[in-house]
C-alpha cells in the first residue's frame, strides 16, 4: 500500500485549502478615502498572503471569499481601515491535512 505523498510546495499546500464563502463579506474597507489619499504604498495587498485586496484605481477590492482567516489586516493596516470579523458560522476557510 502507497503512503500519500505529504504536501511539501506552497502550491501543493494551497490545494488542500477549500472555501465555503459566504454570500456577505467579513472584511470592510471602513474609509477609501483613506486607502486613495493617505495609504500610497497600499499595504494590505503585499502583507495579506491570499491576495484578497486588489487596488482599482480609486478603492480598493475585497475578495473576501479567499481569505485564509490569518488576521494579518486586523493589525497590518497603519490607519486600523479594516473592520475584520470571524464569517460566520460554517464559512470561510477549510484547511484538510495532508
Ligand atoms: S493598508 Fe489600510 S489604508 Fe492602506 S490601502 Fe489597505 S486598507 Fe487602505
Ligand atoms: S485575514 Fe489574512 S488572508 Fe484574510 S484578508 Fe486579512 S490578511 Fe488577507
Amino acid at each position: 500500500m502507497s503512503v500519500p505523498k505529504k504536501a511539501q510546495t506552497i502550491e501543493e499546500k494551497q490545494y488542500l485549502v477549500r472555501f465555503k464563502a459566504d454570500k456577505n463579506s467579513h472584511l470592510h474597507v471602513l474609509d477609501h478615502d483613506t486607502c486613495l489619499t493617505k495609504c500610497p504604498d497600499k499595504i494590505c495587498t503585499i502583507f495579506c498572503p491570499a491576495e484578497v485586496y486588489k487596488w482599482e484605481e480609486i478603492r480598493m477590492h475585497v475578495g473576501y471569499e479567499g481569505c485564509h482567516e490569518c488576521g494579518s489586516c486586523r493589525i497590518g493596516c497603519p490607519y486600523e481601515n479594516i473592520k475584520w470579523e470571524y464569517p460566520k458560522g460554517g464559512h470561510g476557510i477549510v484547511f484538510r491535512l495532508a
